[in-house]
């Protein structure tokens, strides 16, 4: 019955995906398609790279179904039905902070840091050990910025993490951290990423990209790192051989075209460097902070902006869908709609947007739940570690939960 089952699941799934990938062909016959759409459709069929000004009228013009087919049509081209995710953990070591961005619902200033936390080393190789025996793979490491969290902190930090767990990948500190550290350390960029690429630093994530435009990020995020010195950051990083990650932070008081610059100074960067892996759209949450008043994405424009990217971004691997952001039916949605990347279980261990109003109150998965999470939108679970190596491909592994007959089967959910 189990396998009867199965075959059926499988041959529905292909018969599906050839419809799928017909859809372009059939939207391009359509009489109808203005001629910007058409063009661009094509584009796509053939593999070819859109203009920022093509990508701009995606934002004013496109309709959601004509993203949908372009971005998904592109995924499936690359990954087909892989979803990925991650088993990992984060630390935040501190939420106080000397920034005071207006988007910010998670940091404490100083002068109210009673209010916050603040973690000394044997506080974080606490952390670190309470997984010792849970097969994780990465550490994710942000937070705010303090003068007591300097070059030789995070350098002894990286190396301790190392010590106590060679195999365990430290992904850590975003351009905003590295640009405060090297600056009061008095060391230039390229000697401060050596110095922690020698402590123990794995990667980067893509955090604190915000909007590059001057005009929007002086307003959002005035003070820290610019967005040149973001890049600049990352373009060490790669040249060291190394990875990183890219965010962007949406839905806030930038226009189109601050989206559109953002994304094309992350392309021309990976043209040059190639060593992005994923591009992360971040929503703006607007709970508890300075700009409650703003008000936040539809879900509409978050799966628009998810497809945009996917189309736009030719030269990166991964779209993710960062759940503990967006929330889980979102994140599942977006699966169709150019996103290939789920992140990962967290276990609860971040509270960025959970003090930031997200759906996520207590972000936290069990392996088990992120693999039915994907699967139950017609997906494959595939667990990678940071840089994309199969872990496990969940194809065909039956969950204890799955043994027992409950009355009805469960079929995929479908675009
Ligand atoms: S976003 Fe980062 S740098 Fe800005 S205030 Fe919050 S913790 Fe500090």
């Amino acid at each position: 019955m189990y396998f009867c089952i199965q075959l059926n699941r499988n041959h529905l799934f292909r018969t599906l995906n050839e419809i799928i990938m017909d859809k372009l062909n059939i939207l391009l016959q359509d009489q109808q398609l203005e001629a910007t759409l058409k063009t661009i459709a094509e584009k796509v069929l053939n593999n070819d790279r859109i203009t920022d000004d093509e990508c701009l009228h995606l934002y004013e013009q496109a309709p959601l179904s004509y993203l949908g087919v372009l971005a998904n049509h592109i995924r499936e081209q690359r990954h087909g039905d892989k979803t990925y995710f991650n088993r990992n953990f984060h630390i935040e070591p501190t939420n106080v902070c000397l920034y005071t961005c207006t988007f910010c619902s998670y940091s404490r200033l100083i002068k109210k840091r009673e209010e916050g936390w603040e973690y000394s080393m044997e506080d974080i190789m606490d952390i670190v050990k309470k997984y010792d025996d849970e097969p994780v793979t990465e550490v994710h490491i942000v937070g705010g910025v303090l003068p007591q969290y300097d070059i030789k902190f995070y350098s002894e930090l990286f190396t301790n993490i190392k010590q106590h767990r060679p195999d365990l990948h430290i992904k850590a500190l975003t351009p905003v951290e590295y640009h405060y550290i090297f600056k009061k350390g008095k060391v230039s960029y390229e000697e401060g990423m050596k110095m922690m690429l020698d402590a123990g630093l794995d990667s980067m994530p893509g955090g604190g990209a915000e909007i590059f435009h001057p005009e929007i990020r002086d307003q959002i995020a005035g003070g820290k790192c610019s967005g040149e010195e973001w890049l600049r950051i990352h373009e060490i990083w790669h040249e060291l051989g190394k990875r990183s990650n890219a965010t962007m932070l949406y839905g806030h008081i930038e226009k189109y075209e601050h989206r559109v610059d953002h994304m094309s100074k992350l392309r021309n960067l990976q043209d040059k460097t190639g060593g992005f892996q994923t591009f992360i759209p971040l929503k703006f949450r607007n709970k508890g902070n300075q700009m409650s008043h703003v008000k936040e994405s539809t879900t509409i424009e978050d799966i628009r902006n998810y497809a945009i990217s996917r189309i736009y971004l030719d030269n990166f691997d991964h779209i993710k869908a960062y759940w503990p952001m967006i929330g889980r039916t979102t994140a599942q949605m977006s699966l169709a709609f150019g996103v290939d990347d789920m992140d990962g279980t967290i276990d609860d261990t971040t509270k960025i947007y959970s003090m930031a109003g997200s759906e996520e109150q207590n972000p936290a998965l069990s392996t088990e739940a992120l693999v039915k999470m994907i699967r139950s939108v017609g997906r494959v679970a595939i667990e990678r570690d940071t840089l994309y190596n199969v872990v496990t491909d969940f194809t065909g592994v039956v969950f204890e939960d799955d043994k027992q007959f409950k009355g009805y089967v469960s079929l995929p959910v479908v675009n």
